[in-house]
């Protein structure tokens, strides 16, 4: 076989050594491959092409590859992706979805400052506010996101970010998205959604109202993006260039990146998203509705439900896009341990953490704990939550399994 676009021939056939030759072979394939696919260009070492090269000083304005760490073409390409996928200018990627919260902290915020947060608030955003945040000097107070006017009453000249989560962790009550933010904006704050829930599909976080948005939308990319459950990987979006340039910063001090297997993992289910999470969210409804009729059932939460908390804003930002998720409450004449029982007994719902990927996850959740807020119903009202995440499988699979371990509850 002869390779084409070498110098010569002759090179391969120099005295050097067989490590030598693998390392330094100048084969060239030959030019014209087209296919869908991105490649994958993975590497720690970025090749100068001489020492001129390398001492020239970084620009700011173009991105220049001068080491893997902070991107490679493959990882730039997937991150222009998913900005176009959340209705962004830019976007970082990072190695889990906690990761782009920390990120997200740790960029906007300095000792002396505050962060509110909402109380439904994704459990790890909270244990890092509670616990670096804190040690860092940085207050926190959380909010009800249901009551704008409350809220807008606890915002000070330190209140430097406001995180947002629509719909809220585990309880799903939709926060008056608008409310919220007209509040944040007549102040100057920043703004920062995780945006995990809506995953770019169940609204446009930058164009909530015309011509405006939050000013930062974060991802676990682990959950709808990369939609396979196996790979972490987290992305914060935005469309304001000098933010973008600030979470880079934070990025290169904190030693941040991302695997390039992750990468092509996460490039391959951004094509199917869409037509995922539609699907996804269709048997959640269905089923949402279905458990709301089950007499063991006290009250069923997805902000599509007209009863759920927040279902009127929900409608206000998005006419369609409701998720995967919905959580079930039983009613409070379950004992936590028959709860338990329950869930133990379903056969297509797996029990463990994270979502969107292509098997339905059941966890049971004791709130009492977790929240600083009262929660929207009352030990008389309502027991154990809970939270379905619905995957794959096909509904009536996963309707006779909920029927069968709501039978044995009794
Ligand atoms: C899963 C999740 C995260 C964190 O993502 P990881 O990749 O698991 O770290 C953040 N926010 C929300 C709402 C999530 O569901």
């Amino acid at each position: 076989m002869t390779a084409s676009g070498v110098d010569s021939e002759e090179h391969f056939l120099t005295k050097r050594g067989k490590s030598t030759e693998q390392v330094h072979h100048d084969y060239q394939p030959p030019a014209g491959w087209a296919a869908m696919p991105v490649p994958i260009a993975k590497a720690s070492t970025v090749l100068f092409p001489d020492t001129a090269a390398l001492h020239r000083p970084r620009s700011r304005e173009a991105m220049t590859y001068r080491y893997g760490l902070q991107g490679t073409p493959s990882s730039l390409t997937l991150a222009a992706r998913i900005a176009t996928l959340e209705g962004a200018t830019h976007a970082v990627l990072v190695p889990s979805g906690l990761a782009a919260v920390t990120l997200t902290s740790l960029t906007m915020l300095k000792p002396g400052d505050e962060v509110l947060l909402p109380d439904n608030v994704y459990g790890q955003n909270r244990h890092v506010t509670l616990g670096l945040l804190s040690r860092l000097g940085i207050q926190h107070r959380f909010y009800d996101p249901l009551d704008a006017t409350a809220f807008a009453a606890m915002l000070t000249d330190r209140t430097r970010l406001v995180w947002l989560e629509a719909a809220g962790s585990i309880t799903l009550e939709f926060p008056d998205l608008l409310g919220l933010l007209r509040a944040c904006r007549a102040r100057g704050i920043t703004t920062a959604l995780d945006n995990t829930w809506g995953a770019g599909m169940a609204f446009n976080a930058f164009e909530l109202a015309p011509g405006w948005g939050v000013d930062l939308s974060m991802q676990a990319l682990t959950k709808f993006a990369s939609g396979g459950a196996d790979v972490l990987m987290g992305a914060v979006c935005t469309r304001d260039a000098s933010l973008h340039r600030r979470l880079d910063e934070m990025i290169e001090y904190l030693g941040y990146g991302v695997g390039q297997n992750d990468v092509e993992a996460v490039l391959r289910g951004l094509p199917s998203l869409p037509l995922r999470y539609r699907a996804q969210e269709a048997v959640a409804l269905d089923l949402a509705r279905w458990m709301q009729q089950q007499p063991s059932v006290a009250r069923v939460l997805h902000p599509a439900l007209p009863d759920s908390p927040g279902h009127a804003y929900w409608q206000q930002v998005s006419a369609e896009g409701s998720s995967c998720l919905f959580s079930a409450v039983f009613q409070p004449r379950y004992s936590a341990a028959q709860v338990d029982a329950f869930v133990d007994a379903l056969t297509c719902f797996g029990i463990g953490y994270s979502w969107a990927g292509p098997m339905s996850l059941a966890v049971p959740y004791d709130l009492t704990h977790s929240r600083s807020l009262p929660l929207p119903w009352t030990p008389q009202e309502g027991g154990t939550l809970v939270r379905f995440a619905i995957g794959l499988e096909d509904v009536e699979d996963l309707r006779a399994d909920l029927a069968q371990a709501l039978a044995r509850l009794g």
